[in-house]
């Protein structure tokens, strides 16, 4: 007899019917043979409908009431769950995080998971009952209740499987799986049997939104094997693991995009060596988050950075880099908006040089200029003229053989 963590996403409880529809997959599971724990989000957009209503009372909430507010979607579909269950003839038990022994950091809004103390879930586990855990909440040292970041319920439910040493995590969303790129925007998108950890790892945090990136770090540092899988279809999903079979031995494994990104270039800064901690700690402290950044210039005694960021930021970068602008000791500053990230992943990149080079070569063809580049062991990214993006996207999907992955039902 195995274990098995299942983990529910918004849209799969979304309402009574998908509720009871889960307990069904739940009942399939424990009629296998295998011990199951539940870990569920809050039904459908519920969180994002609470953040709005404290919203519409305070433009700074508390961040600890927040915690205390949005921890409350997840108590409702928990209960209902267990009902659901229980309905059905299982022995069925809910807990909120605290109940379930999740320790957190003090950090409201955010916070890490420390330690899980899994002893009251074995004890279920051993008289047969399913657990089903409130995903995306902890509790401190303090007893005050905290939230793991949006998205967190992922996290739970891998930290759960860790602890209680679980032979796998299921992810039941409502896509089938991980593509190779995002099927909405490009009809040759495939999903893919298996993704490797780092690989993931680049893809959550380029926006592919399939897993909370935090998760998949957790599930890579504690050897968890995820899958991702849809909760309506039966087919098989994704397997992220450290070691994944070569699907047809891809270089790229991975498309991702994200559109809404802006470029801002710092003209005739100040060539000395304080200039960049001094810009970039500014922006950090105004909590703008920068990725891609080039720097030119060197070697004279004025050089230039460009720097990407979220096109919802500029407004506040402008005004930030304009108040400071003494201290920086800058020219001008430029900023181009309507742009858009376009990166390549696959860990076959270690091994196969040339992929950048392909992927320009690529770019180029089909007319994408590219106006700044980054690079990591499995990833390369270009910002390109938002525009082009999905031409840049689908060129790339067919050139690296992509659309060839087999169709997988
Ligand atoms: N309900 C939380 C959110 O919407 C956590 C989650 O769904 O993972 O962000
Ligand atoms: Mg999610």
């Amino acid at each position: 007899m195995g274990l098995i963590v299942q983990k529910f996403g918004g849209t799969s409880v979304g309402d009574v019917e998908k509720i009871q529809n889960v307990a069904g997959r739940v009942a399939e599971e424990k009629q296998n043979g295998n011990g199951v724990v539940v870990v569920v989000s809050a039904m459908g957009k519920t969180t994002d409908k609470l953040v709005e209503m404290a919203n519409e009372l305070s433009s700074s909430p508390s961040k600890r009431e927040m915690d205390m507010l949005l921890t409350t979607g997840e108590q409702v579909t928990i209960s209902l769950l267990a009902i659901a269950l229980k309905e059905k003839g299982l022995d069925a038990v809910s807990y909120t995080g605290w109940q379930a022994g999740i320790s957190t950091e003090s950090v409201h809004g955010n916070a890490r998971i420390l330690n899980i103390n899994p002893n009251k879930i074995k004890n279920d586990l051993a008289a047969g009952r399913v657990v089903v855990v409130a995903g995306f909440q902890g509790v401190t040292d303090n007893g005050e209740i905290t939230t793991l970041g949006r998205g967190g319920s992922d996290t739970t439910a891998v930290a759960l499987a860790a602890a209680l040493n679980a032979d796998k995590c299921d992810i039941y969303t409502d896509v089938t799986g991980v593509y190779t790129t995002d099927p909405r925007y490009v009809k040759g998108a495939r999903k893919l049997l298996g993704v490797s950890y780092d690989e993931m790892l680049e893809l959550a945090n380029l926006g592919a939104g399939v897993l909370h990136p935090r998760a998949v770090e957790f599930a890579k540092n504690f050897g968890v094997t995820l899958e991702v899988r849809s909760s309506m279809e039966k087919e098989r999903g994704t397997v992220i693991e450290e070691e994944i079979a070569m699907e047809q031995n891809l270089i790229v494994r991975g498309i991702a995009f994200e559109d809404q990104i802006t470029r801002v270039s710092i003209i005739g800064l100040d060539n000395s060596i304080t200039s960049l901690p001094t810009i970039f700690t500014t922006l950090a402290n105004n909590h703008i988050n920068v990725d891609i950044i080039i720097q030119s210039g060197t070697g004279t005694d004025k050089a230039n950075i460009s720097f990407s960021i979220k096109s919802s930021d500029l407004k506040e970068t402008l005004e930030v880099l304009e108040k400071n602008k003494e201290t920086l000791n800058y020219e001008s500053v430029e900023s181009e908006t309507g742009l858009a990230k376009v990166s390549i992943v696959g860990a076959g990149m270690i091994s196969n040089p040339g992929v950048a080079a392909k992927m320009f070569e690529v770019l180029a063809a089909e007319g994408v200029q590219v106006k700044m580049v980054s690079t990591s062991e499995i990833k390369v990214s270009t910002v390109v003229s938002e525009q082009l993006m999905v031409k840049a996207v689908e060129a790339l999907h067919d050139s690296f053989e992509l659309s060839n992955v087999p169709v997988q039902a």
